[in-house]
């Protein structure tokens, strides 16, 4: 049974690059006939921005982009995420740090690679404040559009110094409690696979199957962003916003203005077959 799944964070509205992501996980888990769920992870109440959950999800609306299931917002979610931490901390996958940032970054340069400072395990002090670090690991997966990945990864966080839980704990968690099959999203998390697959293994959780596609990138070669100045999706021109989606993805548009229809359309066509820049690690933004 396929699930999959869109998770944006509610920093901002959406824009071209992260409705791309939405409409790659739609079609194909409606190419597989699978559902499509859609989750709030609003983890970092810092970084939001109030009215952007709301915005998003009126966009998807706005573009025919109907979900499954209620809704789920990750502020909700504390309990399971805390339960997960005391699981970790039984089975020794993580352990307490109190390096600031720029120590790290100082040690990292100092010794190359990434073991964790003795001297931090040495002053530690669990009277003060402390992050939960994941203790590395090795990983190996077949990424769906990306090939064979492997290597060591660890020593990220999981839950911060501030007491907020890590997007890594927090993504595993909820894609392991919704029964997420199939995790179709950017090049930009990438990265994260590892983080996550270290997590699902310690956890006792079977991983879901992963496929990263590429992400638009402006002309400075930098991913559309808020911080990037991507401008917001305007809902009034759903249509001409998906015939854009189908043009980044090589898709013939066909001659509707019908939302239902052109999403269909979509669906068929990813179908047939992966398009070629599927592959690639970005594409370039074109108006
Ligand atoms: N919430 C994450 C983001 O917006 C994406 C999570 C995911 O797809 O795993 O960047
Ligand atoms: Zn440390």
């Amino acid at each position: 049974m396929y699930i999959g799944r869109f998770a944006p964070s509610p920093t901002g509205p959406l824009h071209m690059g992260s409705l791309l992501a939405a409409v790659i996980s739609y079609f194909d888990a409606k190419a597989h006939q699978g559902q499509w769920l859609v989750r709030i992870e609003d983890i970092d109440p810092p970084r939001e921005q109030p009215g952007a959950a709301d915005a998003i999800l009126t966009t998807l609306e706005a573009h025919g982009l109907e979900w499954d299931g209620p809704v789920v917002y990750q502020s909700q979610r504390q309990a399971a995420y805390q339960d997960a931490i005391e699981q970790l901390r039984s089975q020794d996958a993580i352990y307490p740090c109190q390096c600031s940032r720029k120590q790290l970054a100082e040690y990292q340069q100092q010794s190359g690679s990434y073991p964790h400072p003795e001297h931090c395990i040495q002053s530690l002090d669990l009277k003060q404040p402390y992050a939960l670090r994941a203790r590395p690991g090795q990983y190996q997966y077949q990424d769906l559009y990306q090939g064979t990945q492997q290597g060591i990864d660890g020593h990220f966080v999981v839950k911060r110094r501030d007491q907020l839980f890590a997007y890594q704990l927090a993504v595993v968690v909820d894609d392991h409690a919704q029964q997420i099959s199939h995790v179709i999203r950017g090049h930009d998390l990438l990265d994260s696979t590892p983080k996550q697959l270290l997590l699902y293994q310690a956890l006792g959780f079977e991983p879901p199957q992963f496929g990263h596609f590429p992400v638009i990138v402006g002309e400075n070669g930098q991913k559309l962003s808020k911080q990037n100045f991507a401008p917001a999706i305007d809902d009034s021109c759903a249509i001409n916003n998906l015939q854009q989606v189908f043009r980044y993805l090589g898709f013939t548009i066909p001659d509707t203005h019908n939302l239902e229809e052109l999403l269909d359309s979509g669906c068929k066509q990813w179908q047939r077959g992966l398009p070629a820049m599927i592959q690639q690690q970005a594409i370039q933004q074109t108006f």
